[in-house]
């Protein structure tokens, strides 16, 4: 999904107004009040991360493990869909059948089948985060369910509930279903799903899709009156089971997103004849829907990178736009994909258009759009392309055989093969192919894994089409204005439950946190090692946890203390130069932190123009003849102490200024005071520092 957030958020930053002083207290006779001192509590520095009992389990059972890579015996449930829908545009209601094939490879038996009936979202009554529907609906309305052949009694209420003793232990289990009304529906079964074995659900079930001008949020609004729909989320699904805490039994709540099984989309879609249909697959029957016309054009589609029409404005209604006949079903079939979404429209344009995926070669880029909205798809096929070929050099081939724009009220969200985006966000949007299409995060807890990652690569990716070197620095310590907000969740915090700072958490924060990395390892050592885990996990499921460990042992380095600091809490370094003596040739550099995070010791030093031979230090790399820029590694603040001497031995050339952070990657609340120069002047606050302005190192 795309939200406008800048990437640097300048939310409640302690502004320091210059000349400031603290009035004076009157004096008073009561004891003060004890301040801790940040300089007489030794600073105990976190260097693991906190293992949940979860991923505890999952380790115990060997299916995952600290290298960061599937464990030896991980599995991951398998959901097939076959589904046949019919549109009704006059009652704006979707009206479905389908078959669930659930292939259980965990090794336990299922006692139970959870269902995700997100439409229900817009039934009147049920928990809502800040998204609003553009209209009250009845929900998913299932009428019919059954399990292996035999039939669920929809009316009847489900004996005892889970966990709560119900009638006893020894009471025969019998199918029922709860929580229809629900976002989550759990169904009860009376014969278990043995581990390694297959069920069949048959679904039936309408749902209307809301529309009007009053939604907020993505997904709240799904049609245009009854000329265009964009169903997202229409059809009933099985919840995730997995290794980590068995059913996936979290509500959807309108903002955070999914958490969904791969498996394989078989969809027929019974629609007007003459409107046009797109979706997540590729079209199985084009004989059957398309003109002669259509069919031509689309053959010649991966010719070239020129932007095909494929049905046109002036060609409208059966036989025209599409093929003659009242009704016409369009079948999509989808390989191994998380979810399906479509659209349709009596009024589409269709355009398509080609990108080269490396090793792979031409794939079709489709785009359905209203007629009077073209100047927003104008650009979409470049940028498009552009998106599509980039990421698959950053992390790995696009792996999906077409990718599809559609028009409609819903102009920036993501699903297989499909992105509700005209030009505005199609970067972003065709980005979410590679998280969460490919590498199937927990979206609903863990939005940084998938939105935060994807505003990361949007960085790479423009500076790309620019033609220029992404510029990451002063990001990482951008994050110091925003520490200590109260309102700010840790981003292991569930992204579902996130409040106010949901958009912080999920999207912003994450590319704030791979700069200080990059101030670490270096920029590129992150992408690579990101390019590794994306290959790794391509249509898995990988945990918090399995990224950082993967991480560590890609980078090769034990970088838990960051993604502790990073991960669980929200705090910062706030580094500072507290003092600079010279004796001899030697200068002595007191750096300090302040803040709870610790950091590398990253100083740019400056020296004069002329003067004694500039000796080498082992741990500093010259820049150019009169720049050094010198490291010491986060472990120098292992022993508790705030302030680290770092000792300069360059021979005796005279230092003009020194830089604390000058690649302004660490969280810094002022970097006002990450600046020393041989002037005497003290640095006065964050415009004066040459640091704050050039953040280059
Ligand atoms: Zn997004």
């Amino acid at each position: 999904m795309f939200r406008r957030i800048a990437l640097v958020l300048t939310l409640s930053g302690a502004v320091v107004l210059p000349g400031f002083q603290r009035a004076p207290v009157a004096a008073q006779a009561r004891p003060a009040a004890i301040a801790p001192s940040v300089d007489s509590i030794p600073r105990a520095i976190r260097r693991d991360v906190p293992l949940t009992n979860s991923i505890r389990r999952a380790f115990d059972a060997g299916t995952r493990d600290y290298s960061g890579r599937p464990g030896p015996n991980y599995w991951q449930l398998q959901a097939d869909y076959s589904i046949n829908a019919r549109l009704d545009p006059a009652t704006h209601t979707i009206t479905g059948t389908e078959t669930i094939t659930l292939h259980n490879n965990s090794p336990e038996e299922l006692t139970e089948i959870v269902l995700r009936l997100d439409h229900n979202i817009y039934r009147g009554l049920v928990p809502r985060g800040f998204s609003v529907p553009a209209e009250n609906t009845d929900g998913m309305i299932v009428t019919a369910v059954s399990v292996n052949g035999e039939a669920v009694d929809l009316a009847a209420r489900p004996a005892g509930g889970r966990g709560r003793g119900g009638r006893g232990g020894n009471a025969p289990r019998t199918l029922a279903v709860s929580g229809l009304d629900q976002t989550v529906a759990r169904i009860s079964l009376s014969t278990p799903v043995a581990a390694k074995s297959t069920a069949k659900l048959d679904i039936a079930w309408r749902t209307k899709l809301p529309g009007g001008p009053n939604g907020r949020g993505h997904r709240m609004t799904q049609r245009w009156d009854d000329t265009l729909f964009q169903p997202t989320q229409w059809f009933p699904r099985v919840a995730k089971f997995d290794d980590l805490r068995g059913w996936d039994r979290s509500v959807y709540l309108g903002p955070a997103e999914f958490y969904n099984n791969f498996g394989r989309f078989d969809v027929r879609i019974d629609v007007p004849g003459g409107w046009i249909v797109s979706g997540t697959g590729v079209l199985q029957n084009a004989q059957d829907v398309l003109t002669a016309n259509a069919r031509e054009r689309l053959a010649r589609v991966l010719d070239s990178d020129d932007v095909i029409t494929i049905v046109g404005e002036d060609e409208v209604g059966p036989g025209r736009s599409t093929a003659a006949g009242e009704r016409l079903v369009w079948h999509f079939v989808a390989d191994m994909v998380n979810d399906f979404a479509w659209a349709a429209s009596k009024n589409y344009v269709w355009r398509a258009t080609r990108a080269t995926i490396p090793g792979k070669g031409p794939i079709p880029i489709h785009m359905v759009h209203l007629p009077d909205r073209a100047r927003l798809f104008a650009n979409a096929g470049p940028i498009t392309r552009h998106a599509l070929e980039f990421y698959s050099r950053l992390w790995s081939p696009y792996p999906f055989p077409q990718l599809t724009l559609q028009d409609g009220p819903s102009a920036g969200m993501e699903y297989p093969m499909v992105i509700n985006s005209n030009q505005g966000a199609a970067d972003h949007e065709a980005a979410h192919q590679w998280w969460p299409m490919m590498v199937g995060t927990n979206e609903t807890l863990y939005g940084w894994m998938d939105e935060g990652f994807n505003q990361y690569m949007n960085i790479l990716s423009d500076a790309d089409a620019e033609g220029t070197v992404p510029n990451l620095n002063r990001l990482g310590q951008s994050y110091g204005r925003t520490s200590g907000n109260e309102d700010e969740p840790p981003m292991m915090w569930a992204a579902n439950h996130a409040g106010s700072m949901y958009g912080f958490q999920t999207y912003s924060k994450t590319p704030l946190m791979l700069s200080m990395l990059g101030g670490i390892v270096g920029d590129d050592a992150v992408q690579r090692a990101m390019s590794e885990y994306t290959k790794v996990w391509s249509f898995k499921h990988p945990s918090p946890w399995d990224y950082i460990f993967f991480m560590n042992d890609a980078l090769g380095q034990d970088l838990n203390w960051f993604w502790y600091y990073w991960l669980w809490t929200t705090e910062s370094v706030n580094g500072s130069i507290a003092g600079v003596s010279t004796a001899g040739s030697r200068t002595t550099v007191t750096v300090r932190q302040d803040g709870q995070m610790p950091s590398p010791v990253v100083l740019k030093v400056q020296f004069a123009a002329e003067g004694p031979a500039i000796e080498p230090m082992a741990n500093a790399k010259m820049v150019d003849d009169t720049t050094a820029l010198l490291t010491w590694p986060v472990d120098v603040w292992f022993n508790g102490s705030r302030m680290f001497d770092a000792t300069l031995d360059f021979g005796g050339r005279p230092i003009t200024t020194i830089t604390l952070d000058p690649g302004c990657r660490f969280p810094d609340r002022d970097p006002g005071d990450n600046v020393w120069s041989d002037t005497g002047a003290a640095p006065t606050g964050p415009a004066s520092g040459t640091n704050a302005a050039a953040c280059a190192g």
